[in-house]
């Protein structure tokens, strides 16, 4: 949707076929008999430049902004917080290192050796290593790593730090922590993700003459002397950008011997899962924060739907990257978190209901030197983009974006 917004901007008649009849793939939303959920609970971090500007982009007078950006605050409950101070960059960072609670002086020292580190070194690395390796050859006291660096791994690249590329989440600290201070806020939804996004970005297409046709399953793009045919015969596209997810590209690119190296180099991504646990409560139920992390167990990040999205009483969990959750039953996984919320916070009572989603190749696992295919492919007038192609972010909502961006400049200049 952020190619078809972009090539709408640029004045190309564009048509999206989507499989689905709900918009947002792996960001979007879930109807079920209770309640409206997502496939997966997404914060989005101000260093999101170009999702924020396509969000703006597609946004009407009258929308609600869907968005609350709040000042970085990273916290494990109960042992440790860490809060960006309202000062100008780098002391906004510096000084939330120094004053985190729950660790130790040196400990905060050390996490700004760190940063001193990354910024004399401008985030780069002359070769690839695991974020684990990374920590342990910069000294990282194992504090750190714990309530910082592996969450901060975690949840961006969705891969252990001991399997994460330490390139990558170099590149996550670059413009994260090291930018603006507002490059640093998180930005937690307060409506669904196909409402904050793709639904507007439909809208905004089709007012600019293009057309979004959902519930049609592209099985084969056939190569035609005037472009390419796709879903419905007698109709020809003089380009397409294949924007699927890379499990499902291989098909589609299958008939073409000139991309068998693009197909074999998504052939080796391996996969991550994420898995969403919602608990609803009691009406009255409500977290200490909006969001925030937990120490031990199988829940990572808790968030709070009433406090959010208005949905009183509905707690998010997040469990990312494999683990031995995937191992239990999902009424018994969301047991086994409902007793670790109990244990924390007692008074949110009893759960009226539970639902797991379970998202199995959530992302790919972000891997040192993984090699990432291009959205220029050689075949003419065919473009790939997704989170998944060559860029130097982990798989997310700002990398699938830019890359739609890019394959759209792509076709736009060649018009
Ligand atoms: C549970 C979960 C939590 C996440 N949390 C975060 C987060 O907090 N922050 C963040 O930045 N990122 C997060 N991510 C990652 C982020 O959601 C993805 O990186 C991003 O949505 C990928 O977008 P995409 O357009 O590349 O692919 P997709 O979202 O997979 O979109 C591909 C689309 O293609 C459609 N499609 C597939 N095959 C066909 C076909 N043959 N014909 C027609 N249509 C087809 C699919 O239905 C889908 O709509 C999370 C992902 C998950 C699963």
């Amino acid at each position: 949707m952020a190619a078809a917004a972009q090539l709408a901007h640029g004045g190309a008649p564009v048509t999206v076929f989507e499989a689905s009849r709900v918009l947002g793939g792996r960001a979007r939303r879930v109807e079920t008999e209770r309640t409206r959920l997502d496939n997966g609970l997404h914060i989005l971090l101000g260093a999101y430049k170009e999702t924020l500007r396509l969000i703006e982009l597609v946004k009407e007078p009258g929308d609600p902004p869907g968005l609350l950006r709040l000042p970085l605050e990273l916290t494990i409950h109960p042992v440790f917080r860490l809060r960006t101070a309202p000062l100008p960059a780098p002391l906004h960072l510096l000084s939330a290192l120094l004053r985190a609670q729950g660790l130790g002086l040196g400990d905060r020292f050390a996490a700004v050796r760190f940063m001193a580190w990354a910024r004399r070194s401008k985030f780069r690395l002359a070769g690839d290593m695991n974020v684990a390796q990374l920590l342990r050859s910069k000294r990282q006291p194992e504090k750190v790593s714990r309530f910082l660096w592996n969450p901060l791994c975690v949840s961006a690249l969705n891969t252990p730090p001991s399997q994460a590329s330490a390139k990558i989440f170099l590149n996550v600290l670059r413009d994260s922590l090291n930018g603006s201070r507002a490059d640093s806020d998180l930005l937690l939804p307060t409506l669904d993700f196909s409402a904050l996004f793709p639904d507007r970005a439909a809208r905004f297409v089709e007012s600019h003459g293009g057309n979004v046709r959902l519930g049609v399953t592209v099985d084969a793009i056939e190569r035609k002397d005037d472009g390419f045919a796709l879903a419905v015969e007698g109709e020809y596209f003089r380009h397409v950008i294949l924007a699927v997810s890379p499990h499902r590209a291989g098909a589609l690119l299958a008939p073409y011997t000139e991309l068998a190296p693009i197909a074999r180099m998504i052939d080796q991504f391996t996969y991550q899962p994420i898995y969403s646990v919602y608990l609803q409560y009691g009406r009255e139920a409500r977290l200490p924060f909006r969001m925030g992390g937990m120490e031990t167990g199988y829940s990572q990040w808790l968030f709070d739907r009433g406090q959010l999205c208005g949905q009183h009483g509905l707690i998010g969990v997040v469990i990312s990257a494999s683990g031995a959750h995937q191992g239990l039953a999902h009424d018994d996984l969301a047991r086994a978190v409902h007793a670790e919320l109990a244990e924390n916070f007692p008074a949110l009572g009893e759960p009226l209901w539970h639902q797991v989603i379970a998202e199995k190749r959530a992302t790919f696992s972000c891997t040192p030197g993984l090699l990432r295919p291009d959205n220029l492919t050689p075949v003419a007038g065919l473009y790939l983009a997704g989170d998944y192609t060559a860029s130097d972010y982990p798989a997310t909502i700002e990398s699938a974006v830019r890359s739609g961006i890019r394959a759209a400049n792509l076709i736009l200049q060649n018009a």
